[in-house]
């Protein structure tokens, strides 16, 4: 499979946030409202000016162990987006799906789409809703990446924990580097690796780090929306042959 795709080795993070702040900074997106939820996470979740997020979580483990583990979470850029289906099925030609890259990237026509639908189609809880209506999320910073830069929050990570670079290579990059973890952490995967473009190596049970690390069975297109896009193209075709 070709396309560039991310590797997030979450054992070399110190959660320095620098990742985070390069998107915002790159994307001219700005500040978020925050509160104190008794972690160093913040602001609290993904919002409309924060397309990438560090997550911490604390969690103890069944020996009475402390972990404290961070998640820089953003799109893992599908392989098949079902966030595309969702918004493509009220917009066509809404989402850029990057023949070269991979990217999945959003378009201001996303503002004709249903948002609740997009979001519950996402499994991975990623898309956010924008004051002036736009559906929003990371780019795969694609006019850097076009250019032939990488993207934003790998170019300022200091620890090698964000990596970037075409498919092939990122894969023997994340494979190699987790038999390498495996020998100090049995548990030690890398998360639906098939099926997405945004790779992350964990130590330990996914849902320590994020509910929604993994993707989510609950989420997916829902009844009503796969009746909207098969009807879609055959009112179309008959609109078509309608008398103008
Ligand atoms: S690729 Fe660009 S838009 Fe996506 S999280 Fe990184 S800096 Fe933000
Ligand atoms: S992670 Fe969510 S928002 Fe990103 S491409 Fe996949 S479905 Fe779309």
């Amino acid at each position: 499979m070709a396309g560039k795709s991310f590797f997030i080795d979450t054992t070399r993070c110190t959660a320095c946030r620098g990742c985070q702040i390069a998107c915002k900074n790159w994307n001219q997106n700005g500040a978020s409202m925050t509160k104190n939820t008794g972690s160093h996470q913040n602001p609290p979740d993904l919002d409309a000016q924060t397309y990438k997020l560090v997550r911490f979580s604390e969690s103890v483990d069944k020996n009475g162990k402390l972990a404290w583990y961070f998640f820089a979470d953003q799109c893992r850029h599908c392989i098949e987006p079902p966030c595309k289906d969702a918004i493509e099925a009220y917009v066509e030609g809404a989402v850029i799906h990057d023949e070269k890259t991979g990217a999945v990237v959003y378009t201001d026509k996303t503002r004709e789409a249903n948002f609740d639908e997009v979001k519950d189609s996402c499994p991975y809880n990623i898309p956010r809703l924008s004051e002036d209506g736009r559906i929003v999320k990371c780019t795969m910073c694609f006019d850097r990446v076009s250019a032939g830069l990488l993207p934003a929050c790998v170019k300022v990570c200091p620890t090698g924990a964000m990596n970037f670079g075409d498919r092939e290579e990122i894969m023997a990059m994340a494979n190699k580097r987790l038999e390498v973890v495996k020998a100090k952490f049995p548990n030690a995967q890398l998360l639906d690796a098939d099926e997405i473009r945004t790779i992350y190596l964990v130590v330990d049970d996914p849902k320590a780090y994020h509910d929604f690390a993994i993707a989510s069975a609950a989420s997916g297109i829902g009844r009503k929306l796969a009746m909207r896009r098969m009807t879609k193209p055959a009112s179309r075709a008959l609109r078509a042959m309608l008398p103008g």
